[in-house]
């Protein structure tokens, strides 16, 4: 027999009517380039998504063809997410801080051919849309300055448009929708085609309670960028449930973004750890001045988080949820949550786990695989993490020789058993929590066993005077690599290196302790705000172990 359901698909435009027919007053704040707050509910933004649509169909955008944006967190690039869909567009989120030349690189393999650019962000767009094959540059207005001549303005560019067209309604839901590359921590970039079927499959896993329990009474504001992995998909489950939308532009300073938390009643947030450790040094620097949303949940992603940073987070009154997540997951995969049976440990002791180890949200399977096949779930055997659910990437955009990254060697859906080899090493312990230990890279290989640099880097930043903390390994004429760790000292503060060494001895075995300290002012940065170990391993590339 033959089921008798409707085959009814999971695309984009069943959000944006959901939102604007039952939320149309449910309001969508931004902060502007001049700090203004702009307003406005989910009938407006549809409206104006809805322009947008008709405006680049009249432009001659034909199904599948790719749209850029270069834009901060605001409405407008709300608009863009499902204004160029809407079109039968595949929008192309750039990430803003990259240089021109990797912007012209990625903008040109993904074939764009129209960009829309934060005005204040065009300096950066002249530096790179020469060198592809853009043909057309659309720019929103978010600074009180006047569109420059020669390029056409968004609002009079959607004024053409009309709202009463219908949206564009791909033939099925494995239709491509978005496209962001990887950063590129550990390579050269590679493009990662969502479908609309993955987008809202993974909006709906985050209205689950073992998701963030997204729902119509949330205020959701996505710190991490609207370029980088769908911000997590902040986007896209808020609009499909209904939430408030808050978000920020480009004032990611620690005051700006808790003057809109305690604004706007945010009970929603997420940020890489770098995003946090400033904004508890904040809290802590000025009790009292903000009124945090009693509950807040505080989403905690995108690199490993030390210990200090869930127990500050919990302590000043919100809710940490650590999670983990990759471009090629179309956002977080995993997630920490507690099972039944812990329901009466110590908050200490939940904290402690969910510092380093999550669970795999409904629907995303995992497994450890090391050089004996695949590692048995006791907490300890390391291995690469595989992983496979209907949001993961089965391939990358026109990348021939990629398609080692699948156990399955035909990279498409089927055949094979498909699991996609993330580099990352981990391991998964009996109840099933997932330790992300290291990156395959990043791993130190001392004497042909493994060291974490993310534990390590962990335990150096529990002491009160480290700011930041990297450890890289460096090569070693006879263990093959040791590990170096590269410390931040908080201003002002002296740090002694025998002092750190001595706390590590007591929670490592004695080969694991890095063979040298380097005090450093910074910890370089990724555009996406995570430590860049290429480019200390760069710097210490001619290093000399002492004795
Ligand atoms: P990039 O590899 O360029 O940083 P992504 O933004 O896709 O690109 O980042 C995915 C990687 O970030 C993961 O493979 C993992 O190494 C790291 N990562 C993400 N979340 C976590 C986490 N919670 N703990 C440790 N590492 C994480």
């Amino acid at each position: 027999m033959r089921s008798t359901m409707m085959r009814y698909p999971l695309v984009l435009p069943r959000a944006l009517e959901r939102a604007e027919t039952l939320y149309a007053d449910r309001e969508i704040v931004s902060r502007l380039g001049d700090r203004s707050l702009h307003r406005y509910g989910y009938g407006a933004m549809a409206g104006r998504a809805r322009r947008l649509a008709d405006a680049l169909r009249k432009a001659g955008l034909k199904p599948g063809e790719r749209v850029g944006t270069l834009m901060w967190n605001h409405h407008i690039h709300l608009e863009a997410y499902f204004g160029i869909p809407g079109a039968g567009g595949v929008m192309h989120t750039l990430n803003l801080r990259l240089q021109p030349d990797e912007l012209a690189f990625i903008a040109s393999h993904a074939g764009d051919r129209v960009l829309i650019v934060d005005d204040v962000l065009l300096p950066l767009a002249r530096q790179f849309v020469e060198r592809t094959g853009i043909e057309k540059v659309v720019v929103a207005r978010i600074s009180d300055e006047p569109t420059p001549d020669g390029y056409e303005d968004y609002e009079s560019f959607i004024a053409d448009g009309d709202p009463a067209q219908p949206l564009f309604e791909p033939e099925d839901e494995f239709t491509p929708s978005s496209i962001c590359y990887t950063s590129g921590t550990t390579g050269r970039p590679k493009g990662v085609a969502y479908s609309h079927r993955a987008l809202m499959l993974h909006a709906m896993c985050l209205g689950m309670k073992d998701g963030w329990d997204l729902g119509q009474t949330d205020a959701a504001m996505p710190i991490v960028p609207m370029f980088h992995v769908n911000a997590w998909n902040f986007p896209y489950a808020s609009t499909l449930v209904g939430a408030k939308q808050v978000l920020p532009g480009p004032h990611l300073d620690p005051e700006s973004l808790l003057d809109l938390m305690a604004g706007e009643g945010v009970s929603i947030t997420g940020a890489v750890p770098t995003i946090w450790f400033a904004v508890v040094d904040a809290l802590r620097a000025e009790p009292g001045r903000w009124a945090l949303p009693p509950g807040m949940r505080v989403i905690v992603g995108g690199a490993s988080p030390p210990p200090a940073l869930l127990r500050a987070l919990d302590s000043l009154g919100t809710v940490p949820i650590h999670g983990w997540g990759m471009t090629e997951t179309t956002a977080g995969a995993t997630m920490a949550h507690v099972k039944p049976e812990m329901a009466d440990w110590p908050r200490e002791r939940v904290l402690d786990l969910f510092t380093e180890r999550h669970l795999p949200v409904p629907l995303v399977e995992v497994r450890v695989v090391g050089d004996e096949g695949e590692a048995p779930w006791d907490g300890a055997a390391m291995g690469e993490l595989q992983i496979r659910a209907p949001w993961v990437a089965a391939g990358y955009h026109d990348a021939p020789g990629s398609e080692d990254r699948w156990t399955d060697d035909e990279t498409g859906s089927g055949g094979g058993d498909g699991w996609f080899r993330t580099g990352d090493v981990a391991n998964i312990d009996a109840a099933g929590f997932v330790k992300i230990c290291d990156r395959t890279r990043d791993l130190v290989k001392s004497g042909g066993e493994w060291i974490s640099s993310q534990d390590l880097e962990n335990a150096i930043m529990g002491h009160p005077d480290v700011k930041e903390a990297a450890v890289i390994a460096l090569p070693h004429p006879k263990w093959g690599e040791r590990p170096l760790a590269c410390v931040v000292p908080r201003a002002g503060a002296k740090i002694d290196a025998e002092d750190l060494a001595a706390r590590l001895a007591a929670e490592f075995p004695k080969w694991w302790l890095p063979d040298a300290y380097e005090f450093i002012d910074e910890v370089p940065k990724t555009s996406t705000g995570k430590v860049q170990k290429t480019a200390l391993r760069e710097r210490y590339a001619d290093w000399r172990w002492e004795g």
